[in-house]
């Protein structure tokens, strides 16, 4: 799999660099013709973009067979999704956590330290939602940046500011630490990590509507009407899914996202067409890893 996921990753590069080598061999054998210096120019052009593609394979290719350090494996083990994979499923995810490192900037603000520990926690997010379709990866956001509290809309921290994550599309994701370094561990159906990476997924130019990029155009109407119905249930007091949800359907989606992650039976006993539609686009049943008696539910009829 590691080899599938570099070419996967990678496979632009090598496209690039082939065909910088068609032009060069175009430019040699064009040499006195008038196309020369244009075949010369893409060989230049293709072998620039080849050479910077080819950088990223040799890092990327490094990152995944080094083996995983064991301080690594202990934090990933008090995560209760990777905690309950088989050997083979571990992995294949631990596969994902490096490849998410290896692609990715972390920062921090207002003194916010981006430790080993703390990516870990947000490379595991990314890791649980490819894992069943490791292939199609995330729309790349380079940069992670932590902040050590919720902010307000002016990006200063404050300890009532509304916000504790936000996702940007082509920037930075804004983590605020306290919810990064505690919800994985606490099955509430409530995942910050989880939630912003899933809004990644959703989001495009025109903003996020509850629909991923990539869903397949099969399942898109019966998603539409899932949302809806999700939605309308909130409101009524009938699901599990906190009432933030009802608020916007790329809202649902990505609060659905964290329960699917942390509150699976909840969630299918609750809503089993949203969840089985869920399971088709990720590609897992993530109850196989997960016990229904450690799922807590607040927000079930209240
Ligand atoms: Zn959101």
């Amino acid at each position: 799999m590691r080899r599938q996921i570099l070419l996967a990753y990678t496979h632009a590069g090598f496209h690039a660099l082939l065909f910088a080598l068609l032009c060069a061999g175009m430019t040699v054998l064009g040499w006195l013709s008038q196309w020369a210096i244009l075949y010369g120019l893409a060989a230049g052009l293709g072998a620039a973009y080849g050479g910077w593609w080819l950088r990223r394979w040799l890092r990327l290719e490094r990152a995944l067979r080094s083996p995983l350090p064991q301080t690594w494996r202990a934090v990933l083990e008090r995560i209760p999704l990777y905690a309950g994979m088989g050997p083979d499923e571990r992995e294949r995810f631990e596969l994902l956590v490096r490849l998410f490192l290896a692609r990715h900037r972390f920062e921090g603000v207002d003194g916010a330290i981006p430790t080993e520990e703390r990516r870990l926690l947000v490379a595991a997010g990314a890791a649980a939602l490819l894992f069943g379709r490791p292939y199609r990866g995330l729309p790349h956001t380079p940069t992670i940046l932590f902040y050590p509290g919720p902010f307000d809309e002016q990006f200063r921290i404050h300890r009532r500011g509304p916000f504790w994550g936000q996702v940007h599309g082509q920037g930075p994701v804004l983590l605020s630490l306290p919810a990064v370094e505690s919800e994985w561990f606490c099955r509430d159906g409530q995942n910050l990590v989880l939630h912003e990476l899933a809004h990644l997924l959703d989001l495009d130019s025109h903003g996020a509507d509850g629909i991923p990029r990539d869903l397949p155009p099969a399942l898109v109407r019966r998603w539409r009407l899932c949302l809806g119905e999700i939605q309308e249930a909130i409101r009524k007091g009938q699901s599990p899914l906190r009432p933030y949800a009802a608020t916007h359907p790329a809202e649902c989606f990505a609060v659905s996202v964290e329960a699917f992650f942390e509150i699976p039976h909840t969630l299918a006993r609750a809503h089993p067409q949203w969840y089985a539609l869920l399971s088709e686009y990720f590609q897992l049943d993530p109850r196989r890893w997960l016990n229904a008696e450690e799922e807590a539910d607040p927000f079930w009829n209240t």
